[in-house]
């Protein structure tokens, strides 16, 4: 057994090789042996247990079953490839970057929105240098990082004054603490909503320290239901968008125009989680009417809430826009400071609203609705491609690659019935089996997240920037084995 073990070089041996004097010009040198001490313990490890398996199996004779396959495996170039492979996988980021071919446009677990390249050139510049985040250049004293966004913001939703934190929950505490905190905030019991990853309008209000009243029943709330909600004297009035789901048959609500004039004349704050920040008119058959940032403003709500990160296709952000009063509240709020928004998060929001001073622009330049304005014809031809390239490999496995009709949708919590069609590549892998395919995708250099169904791997090339095609056709043919 020791004899065995012998066999193992030492450290200085394998720490001499060429691929790990490699791995020492380009890594920290204790993360190199580190790795290598744990690959050596392996072996050894490894070692030990086949020789008792050995021993167990040919009545002790040592060595006779060790093959030359485990002699190879103990040769010091043998060990320092996988003291490179572990070296390089300690080094590897854990958040990488991911094509996502699920046709779901804002996928929270993949990150919501892309950016555009105007947002994300502006938030490398700002990233890497100093900038004027809190410094008046025209004057040269002390500046607001609050006003970088609220001209623009002002300018495209028509509100007095905007103010932009880390995200609307964060948003949606600091306007109720703001609004009513130590009071009631009224809500229609069918606006009691989850929107996911632990965000329950009910938890939200209690945790702003504000007290929930509930009004209404599930399906219908009118105003007389509010207007009896006065008695326990509210500091505010709470209307939040159901983006994730939709009530339908026997339903009424208060629209949010006459909810702002009731609470105007009763001199009780109005907050609007409005959650996606639609910016224009979507202008795609099949989706519903999703009211945008302007029209809430124009309903007269006091704050309109909403995400950066869902439809308005921007970094992760919350923004606030209303009346100049309230704004300047919360902006006073101590809360405001916990809330507040990084200089690259301002740089990539900026230049994505500047963005929709031209619609067409926004349409064509911001990643999520060119995606939802992608037309399906498009997407057919570039999926068709797709097609072509991959189904002689999955052929030659047994396998099958069709196109199928169906529908891409926008996720995120927003637009719920919203479908808009697309056409996807469906592929039966053959001998792979589907779970060894989407496994394949997930681990390999790129990695590939796509749907599964009816046993088939499908591929919804709406959520794929052409600019990833070559990549994803790539990471798709290495899935299968490549014989001859
Ligand atoms: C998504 C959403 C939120 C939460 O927004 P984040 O930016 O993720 O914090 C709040 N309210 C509504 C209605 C939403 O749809």
């Amino acid at each position: 057994m020791t004899d065995e073990r012998r066999r193992i070089p030492g450290v200085d041996r394998v720490l001499a090789t060429p691929e790990v004097a490699q791995l020492l010009d380009r890594y920290p040198r204790d993360l190199v042996v580190e790795s290598l001490r744990q690959v050596l313990d392996e072996a050894r490890g490894s070692l030990a247990q086949g020789d008792r398996a050995g021993a167990d199996a040919a009545g002790g004779a040592p060595g006779a079953p060790g093959d030359a396959a485990a002699a190879e495996a103990l040769l010091p170039e043998a060990l320092a490839r996988r003291v490179q492979a572990l070296v390089e996988a300690r080094s590897a980021p854990t958040l990488r970057t991911v094509i996502n071919a699920t046709g779901v446009i804002l996928h929270t677990n993949l990150g919501r929105s892309p950016l555009s390249q105007d947002a994300v050139r502006a938030m490398v510049e700002t990233g890497r240098s100093y900038s004027n985040l809190e410094f008046d250049l025209d004057e040269g004293v002390r500046g607001s990082r609050y006003d970088h966004c609220r001209g623009l913001l002002r300018e495209l939703t028509g509100a007095e004054d905007a103010l932009v934190v880390n995200n609307a929950a964060g948003a949606l505490i600091l306007a109720l603490d703001t609004a009513a905190a130590g009071q009631g905030v009224v809500v229609s019991r069918g606006e009691l909503i989850e929107i996911g990853g632990g965000f329950r309008i009910p938890e939200i209000v209690e945790r702003a320290g504000t007290t929930l009243v509930e009004v209404g029943t599930t399906n219908r709330t009118r105003l007389d239901d509010y207007r009896a909600a006065l008695d326990v004297k509210p500091g505010a009035v709470l209307k939040v968008h159901r983006s994730n789901f939709r009530v339908s048959g026997f339903t009424e609500e208060v629209p949010v125009g006459v909810l702002s004039r009731f609470c105007a004349e009763h001199a009780l704050p109005l907050v609007y989680d409005l959650g996606s920040g639609l910016m224009l008119d979507l202008r795609v058959d099949g989706l519903p009417n999703e009211p945008t940032v302007a029209s809430a403003v124009a309903s007269g709500a006091d704050l309109v809430l909403f995400s950066g990160d869902k439809l308005l296709g921007g970094p992760q952000a919350g923004l606030i826009v209303g009346g100049a009063e309230w704004i300047q509240k919360l902006r006073k709020n101590p809360l405001c400071r916990a809330l507040r928004v990084d200089k690259v998060t301002l740089a990539g929001l900026e230049a994505t609203i500047r963005t929709y001073r031209d619609p067409e622009a926004a349409r064509s330049r911001i990643p999520v609705l060119r995606m939802i304005h992608e037309s399906s014809d498009s997407v057919r031809e570039r999926a068709e491609r797709l097609s072509e390239a991959l189904a002689p490999v999955a052929q030659a496995a047994g396998g099958r690659v069709e196109l199928v009709a169906g529908h891409s949708v926008v996720g995120g919590g927003t637009l719920p019935d919203g479908e808009i069609a697309t056409w996807r590549v469906a592929i039966d892998p053959g001998s792979l089996s589907v779970d060894a395919l989407q496994r394949r995708l997930r681990f390999g250099p790129t990695s590939v997240v796509a749907r599964t169904e009816d046993n088939r791997v499908l591929i919804d090339l709406r959520t794929v920037d052409p600019s990833e095609e070559e990549d994803l056709v790539r990471a798709l043919r290495d899935c299968w084995p490549q014989g001859d």
